[in-house]
């Protein structure tokens, strides 16, 4: 019998681990990706010896990838390899308190209670309660499709909703941190949290406090290679499984026939299939590839996650005082909130967060130098002037890392790029640059983000950060896994 057909639309990690699942279930799979490497969002940036990852920088959950090997019969130690963390992030406030969030438990509330003054059982509880969430709520929700009723008739929801205390859902995280810990620089550190799926913590419900979860207890980790080699691993493990990629491919339309799947148009050639999985933003899936304006409003009912302004600079120095990751808060986090999701613009004193791998890594900047990803939260929005904004929060950037390195970073910059909202649109079709699809800004928003399957047109499923259960590479990872399941009941 000849092999079901399968085109996957976007060779994101979620259209990548798609595809791998899909060729191990005996699909025929060829991937369609408009630019000419995998990956999406995480791609290379390299200038004169400075290698940036120009997407995302943190890696957490690696078991995700771990499981993608394991079920296609692979051996992840021969493709890919990552180690542990013991400090997870490196916290600078402006007056001048310095706190390592180390991901041993116990060592983290020692240094937040040392630097802080945060009791350090208030720590060890929340992350206790983190954990508790997670594992009863959340790694049933992450991992199990929201719209089959079978998900919700299954036992283990019993002990889901049993977990579900009113505060998860009737708090704002900002609320819920400030009745969980005492001191501001606490709660701030517990709020920045909201801002790993694009969310506002003065907005999010308190059920986003299982976040650290990932992070402080099962920990961080470094891919060897830096971030790409994530997408670069799972590329050559669909390509030993079968898949067949077609670069340079931009798919213009998903065709159907009498409410199915018949095949797709890419630069204008009609390609049959009988099943199609679109990795390609929820809302520029209906927008462009089916032309349904129903479908763009149900995606537009939950507000868009936040966007980013990246600086990519080569420095030609190096900092002891800094890690792989740091954050250096902004002394108003509410107002900088406001400004980004309601006023849709940038806040004077920005959060600013800094990744340098070649703190982990030979080769990745010129000996004694170092590559800086400078990221900012920034609106998802139309129309603005870009190259004006940049400049304007460039001025701010290198005057609070100034004021607070104590150095004139104008003369070490070396090196630099810079990628705004409209580019990450431009090279990821991701609507409006969001880094994650839509938000988490309401308690429904877990239920209005979109499913992974087509309610009207059979054969078609959706993968990756907007769509079910959210942004973010773990859980891009897990949808890859809940289409992987749907798209098995057609074999
Ligand atoms: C700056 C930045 C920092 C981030 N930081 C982190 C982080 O630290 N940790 C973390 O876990 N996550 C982070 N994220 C989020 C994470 O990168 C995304 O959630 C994830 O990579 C999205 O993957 P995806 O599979 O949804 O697809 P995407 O990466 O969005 O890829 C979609 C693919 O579809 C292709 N495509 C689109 N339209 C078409 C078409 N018509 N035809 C053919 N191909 C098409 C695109 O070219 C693209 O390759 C960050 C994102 C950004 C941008």
């Amino acid at each position: 019998m000849p092999q079901r057909k399968a085109i996957i639309i976007g060779a994101g990690i979620a259209g990548l681990a798609t595809a791998v699942r899909l060729a191990v279930q005996g699909f025929d799979v060829e991937v369609h990706e408009k630019n000419d490497r995998a990956g999406g969002k995480m791609y290379l940036i390299e200038r004169d010896g400075y290698v940036f990852d120009a997407g995302p920088s943190l890696f957490t959950q690696p078991e995700n990838i771990e499981e993608l090997f394991a079920y296609a019969g692979e051996d992840i130690r021969d493709y890919f390899s990552y180690r542990s963390l013991p400090l997870a992030c490196r916290y600078f406030f402006e007056d001048g308190k310095v706190v390592n969030a180390y991901t041993d438990q116990q060592a983290f509330a020692d240094e937040m209670e040392q630097v802080l003054g945060e009791p350090g059982g208030n720590i060890l509880r929340y992350l206790r309660d983190s954990a508790k969430v997670y594992e009863k709520v959340g790694s049933i929700f992450l991992n199990y499709s929201l719209h089959k009723l079978s998900t919700w008739l299954h036992p283990r929801v019993i002990g889901a909703f049993l977990t579900v205390r009113l505060p998860y859902l009737t708090k704002t995280l900002h609320q819920f941190n400030k009745s969980r810990l005492k001191t501001p620089e606490a709660v701030q550190i517990f709020n920045r949290f909201a801002t790993y799926n694009g969310s506002n913590p003065f907005q999010a419900p308190g059920m986003l406090s299982l976040i650290p979860h990932l992070e402080q207890n099962q920990g961080t980790y470094y891919p060897e290679g830096g971030m790409i080699s994530i997408p670069d691993t799972l590329r050559r493990l669909a390509e030993k499984k079968g898949v067949k990629f077609v670069f340079n491919s931009r798919v213009n339309n998903i065709v159907t026939e009498s409410g199915r799947i018949s095949g797709i148009v890419a630069d204008g050639v009609f390609i049959p299939a009988a099943t199609v999985v679109s990795n390609v933003d929820a809302y520029f899936t209906y927008k462009n590839l089916l032309e349904r304006e129903d479908g763009v409003r149900k995606v537009l009912r939950n507000e868009r996650s936040s966007s980013a302004l990246i600086f990519y600079w080569g420095i030609n120095r190096e900092f002891s005082n800094l890690h792989l990751h740091n954050i250096f808060f902004s002394k108003q986090y509410r107002e900088e909130f406001e400004h980004i999701f309601r006023h849709k613009r940038f806040f004077d004193d920005p959060t600013i967060y800094i990744n340098i791998t070649s703190k982990m890594e030979a080769g990745m900047a010129p000996e004694g130098t170092e590559n800086w990803f400078v990221m900012i939260n920034a609106p998802a929005k139309a129309g603005a002037d870009w190259n004006q904004e940049v400049a304007a929060v460039r001025r701010n950037v290198l005057e609070k890392l100034n004021r607070i390195l104590g150095v004139d970073l104008r003369e070490h910059i070396a090196v630099e790029e810079v990628l705004t909202p409209e580019g990450i649109q431009q090279r990821t079709d991701s609507y409006l640059g969001s880094l994650y699809g839509t938000s988490s800004n309401s308690k429904w928003a877990a239920f209005l983000r979109h499913a992974n399957f087509s309610s009207d047109i059979r054969g078609l499923y959706f993968t990756g950060g907007s769509v079910h259960p959210g942004g973010g590479i773990p859980l891009c990872l897990k949808s890859a896994a809940i289409v992987g399941e749907l798209a098995a009941t057609e074999l």
